[in-house]
């Protein structure tokens, strides 16, 4: 169903642009001087044999001029790095499905073979083939028939280049470029957070509304008092608003003098929504040794859906929310420590969350997360970012200087050298930190009432099946990190500075500019309009 899918929007949307340039009385050959068709991530790969179908069949072209039409038009932006989401469909349901569009296929993996063969090894000809034992490579399919590849953040087009995608790379250089994705400032700024942009309208005018990076104007008050004390009262208002929120749907109390630390997204592995679970309950057993170590009040919020299938992620968002149950009914934790799982996580609790957010969670397995961009809404709303160098992380530290972000763990260089070496053993990390050793036995030993299986399970996952994902690797150094925020956010004019220089730097990252230069460098936007 989801092949048949695919095929029909493709195939509806191709016969709508080809029928309204026809209206035009211009040459077939001449439809990418007009037209540009984006392939956004595998899923519409499909445009590149029914294009040439629809020219070869309907408008009567010949292979070759049809071809270049094709790719000329064509152009592919790779949304993630991890194998499981590169598409592939058997051979056999695609044949029986879409004949024709098989038989195009296949005509251009044995072109795209015959053509190579004679420029490169046999080897890095047959690993980028479309067709390899018995299945259609979706990602393949979408390179060759594109002239423009790109990946979403500067890191992860250099792994592209580098790594996922090293033998493409090879043969077509010129084809790979980056775009930075954005967020739209009027959603995530002017109509999520009404009082920080008066605030904002005060001090440097309107114009940054229409032109983001006239936000860097902000700057001049970096050592303001006054503006800096704005930007708290601000963050106390928004912070205020969603408690109440949260008192009204969910009945539970969090005081808004504590640390709004934020973590809302998509529930994954790679993500590692577990670290923090694991940072938590450490925090955890260390105020119930000593109700008075120092340990500054904070709120954890998660919010975040698993894909319907996905039994692990499932098992995390139950840990969490039996975590939070065990930590917001104990007395003798006080409200120094609160947990929130949001129900129903989506766009318009964001607009909510994100405004309240004192500290963004960024902690994905460097390398796994292509971009991120709920990392630029928070910053856009004055959050300190508490990261990885991961995604478009990356490009924020760029942005904020390394002392107005707090970052931690493993690098995407570490990690591929742990590949290459297979030296990472997450047991050693388990037998060899007591802390650890603790938090993890409570994941089995009933510490954590409801969850035998789950937590069984999640151990397993650490202990027994090699953690793929470094959570207990980058443990410690996320404690320390999490150290760094609780001594940083007790000096309030530090901390408002941070949040004030993140908004500042914030706009560069409007999907305004992104947009234009997907316009201007791929599609070729200003003369494909001209004339129309
Ligand atoms: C921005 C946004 C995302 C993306 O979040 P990441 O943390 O970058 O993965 C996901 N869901 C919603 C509702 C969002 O607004």
């Amino acid at each position: 169903m989801r092949l048949k899918q695919e095929y029909f929007f493709v195939s509806a949307g191709i016969q709508s642009i080809i029928r309204t340039y026809k209206k035009l009385r211009l040459p077939m050959a001449s439809l990418a001087e007009k037209v540009a068709i984006h392939i956004n991530d595998t899923h519409p790969a499909l445009c590149v044999p029914e294009l040439m179908r629809i020219l070869l069949d309907e408008e009567g072209m010949d292979w070759d001029p049809a071809w270049d039409v094709t790719v000329k038009v064509l152009s592919y932006t790779n949304h993630t790095i991890m194998s499981e989401a590169l598409e592939s469909w058997p051979v056999d349901m695609i044949s029986t499905l879409l004949p024709r569009i098989f038989q195009i296929i296949c005509e251009i993996d044995h072109r795209y073979a015959e053509k190579m063969s004679h420029l490169y090894d046999q080897a890095i000809t047959e690993r980028t083939r479309i067709i390899e034992n018995g299945n259609v490579k979706m990602a393949h399919l979408a390179i060759i028939g594109s002239h423009s590849i790109n990946g979403v953040a500067k890191l992860h087009t250099n792994i592209l280049k580098e790594k996922v995608l090293h033998d493409f790379f090879l043969i077509f250089p010129s084809r790979f470029n980056n775009k930075t994705n954005g967020i739209t400032h009027r959603r995530w700024l002017l109509l999520s957070n009404e009082p920080l942009r008066s605030l904002i309208d005060s001090k440097i005018g309107k114009d940054w509304e229409t032109k983001p990076t006239d936000l860097k104007m902000l700057e001049a008050f970096r050592d303001d008092e006054r503006t800096l004390m704005n930007l708290a009262e601000i963050k106390w208002t928004n912070k205020q608003r969603f408690a109440d929120h949260i008192k009204k749907t969910m009945g539970l109390t969090i005081r808004t003098d504590a640390i709004f630390d934020v973590q809302i997204k998509r529930f994954h592995a790679y993500k590692r929504q577990l670290l923090n679970l694991l940072h938590i309950l450490s925090l955890y057993f260390k105020l119930k040794d000593d109700p008075h170590a120092d340990v500054y009040p904070r709120v954890f919020i998660f919010g975040g859906k698993a894909a319907p299938s996905y039994t692990y992620a499932k098992e995390i968002i139950k840990l969490i929310n039996a975590a939070a149950d065990l930590i917001n009914h104990d007395q003798a934790i006080e409200d120094k420590l609160k947990v929130v799982f949001v129900e129903n996580y989506g766009v318009s609790l964001a607009e909510r969350i994100i405004p309240a957010a004192d500290v963004s969670e960024q902690i994905s397995l460097a390398s796994k997360e292509a971009s991120g961009t709920s990392n630029m809404k928070f910053m856009l709303n004055g959050a300190v970012t508490l990261a990885t160098l991961d995604g478009a992380n990356v490009e924020i530290r760029d942005r904020v200087g390394e002392e107005n972000i707090v970052l931690f763990g493993l690098t995407d260089k570490d990690v591929y050298q742990y590949y290459s070496d297979r030296s990472y053993h997450s047991y050693d990390y388990y037998k060899n930190n007591p802390l650890l050793h603790r938090v993890l036995d409570a994941l089995i030993d009933g510490t954590i009432p409801g969850v035998q299986a789950e937590g069984r399970d999640i151990f397993d996952s650490l202990i027994k099946y090699g953690d793929e994902y470094f959570v207990l690797r980058d443990f410690e150094d996320y404690a320390l990190a999490q150290r760094r925020v609780d001594q940083l956010y007790r000096e309030p004019l530090k901390w408002h500075k941070m949040a004030l220089i993140n908004i500042a730097n914030a706009g560069v990252f409007s999907s305004d500019y992104t947009v234009l230069r997907y316009a201007s460098d791929i599609w070729d936007v200003y003369s494909k309009t001209r004339f129309f």
